[in-house]
């Protein structure tokens, strides 16, 4: 039951869009009222008619320690205790920095904004102002944000909403973005063919978690690494979900390929809003004051932001047993799906997704064969069992270091009875 839910819904949408401050909270893949969140505490979320829910969506990436967090919301409370903002230099941004650098082997430099959106956009302009070319090449179906560049073709809530492609964007702007198919390394040699010189960058979800999640294939991350490297061309890892996630280096380690530049989100900010993004000096430097690039923000490295972030990668970094645990647990949510026929399971490490189809998924045409109908009549199973997944199908499933295995089993008998 949850009828303050359906009331706030109603008040929500005479003054919200749709009712809702990101359009996949709404519910519209699935049906009904979205439920709003009171509180949360390790793997639960209580909604505001005080049901509880196994929460598999972690804040779609951010509370990989789950939530409320003792140590992470310590630091985070200890910061605002010393003002939330001041719009000037911080140690603990100092401390940011050299932590990632110092974790992530292709970052030499890192500057932090707000959202991965803006991790997305600044690096794309950095990517162009280094090389003095206009065009990307992104992949069809991975999702890298909402700016204008990069809503073309895009996975997550525009996928979701069967219009991968913005109103509002400009065909000038669209058509310095060219379209590859992930895993297809033809597709990509083919667009560098004909357009010689041009290309600032290769932008790509090293595990795409926006169109559901698609592993990269052997080979195809050290072909793009190949590819931009013969053709001078930035190759950006957007590691907004799989940064700190898939390892303490993100994707990068995780898959051993030197990026020139990285995007976060996210984990980096432990719950709070943040992105980043960072690289190679020698590109890095582009960015004003020191270069031509310009790039800025007034709540950029906020201190009470930091505090969070620091403290999660940290604990992280220290605690790397975290992953192999993260990836059992997830081994065996995807088991419970790959016992049945007609559903196709990708997982790595913490991420997840069942895809209800016959077919291998490993890129948007075959992530699109799933039956979202079916995902939708999943989605209601779990949530009236008191399992809150994704509300759409082609988004992730995210584990977090507070699920028991008591969740976990619990988890699986649903999915079962499913
Ligand atoms: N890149 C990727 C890979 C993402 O998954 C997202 C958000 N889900 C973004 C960029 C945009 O991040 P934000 O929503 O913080 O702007």
């Amino acid at each position: 039951m949850n009828p303050k839910s359906k009331e706030l819904f109603e008040r929500a949408q005479k003054v919200i869009p749709g009712g809702v401050n990101s359009p996949v909270r709404a519910f519209g893949a699935v049906g009904g009222s979205p439920r709003f969140i009171k509180k949360a505490n390790g793997s639960r979320m209580t909604d505001e008619d005080g049901n509880e829910y196994i929460d598999y969506i972690g804040s779609w990436g951010p509370m990989i320690l789950g939530h409320r967090n003792a140590e992470v919301e310590e630091a985070a409370v200890k910061a605002a205790r010393d003002g939330l903002s001041f719009g000037a230099a911080t140690e603990i941004e100092v401390e940011m920095a050299e932590l990632v650098c110092d974790t992530v082997p292709c970052v030499e430099m890192i500057r932090m904004c707000s959202s991965g959106t803006e991790a997305v956009m600044s690096a794309l302009r950095v990517a162009r102002g280094f090389t003095g070319r206009e065009k990307i090449v992104k992949f069809r179906g991975c999702y890298h944000g909402h700016s204008d560049a990069m809503l073309v073709t895009a996975g997550s809530g525009v996928l979701t909403a069967g219009r991968p492609d913005s109103a509002g964007v400009t065909k000038g702007t669209a058509k310095d973005t060219l379209l590859a198919d992930y895993n297809d390394l033809q597709s990509v040699k083919d667009i560098f063919e004909c357009n010689r010189g041009e290309i600032a960058a290769v932008i790509v979800e090293p595990v795409a978690a926006n169109m559901g999640v698609v592993l990269p294939e052997d080979g195809f991350l050290q072909g793009l690494r190949d590819i931009t490297q013969e053709n001078d061309a930035v190759l950006i890892f957007d590691e907004v979900i799989t940064g700190f996630r898939l390892a303490p280096g993100g994707a990068a380690e995780y898959f051993g390929i030197m990026p020139d530049l990285v995007t976060y989100g996210k984990i980096i900010g432990g719950g709070m809003p943040v992105g980043a993004y960072g690289g190679k000096k020698e590109i890095m430097k582009c960015v004003a004051p020191v270069g031509a690039v310009y790039q800025a923000g007034t709540l950029s490295g906020n201190p009470v932001a930091m505090a969070a972030g620091l403290k999660t990668v940290q604990i992280l970094k220290n605690n790397t047993g975290i992953y192999a645990e993260l990836n059992k647990k997830a081994q065996k949510i995807a088991g419970a799906f790959s016992e049945k026929k007609g559903i196709a399971t990708n997982q790595i490490g913490s991420l997840l997704s069942a895809f209800f189809t016959d077919s291998r998924v490993k890129d948007l045409q075959t992530a699109k064969t799933s039956d979202t109908e079916k995902y939708a009549a999943y989605f209601n199973h779990m949530l009236k069992n008191g399992i809150y997944v994704a509300p759409a199908q082609f988004e992730a499933m995210f584990l977090s270091a507070a699920h028991t295995d008591e969740d976990i089993e619990k988890t699986i008998l649903a999915i079962q009875e499913f």
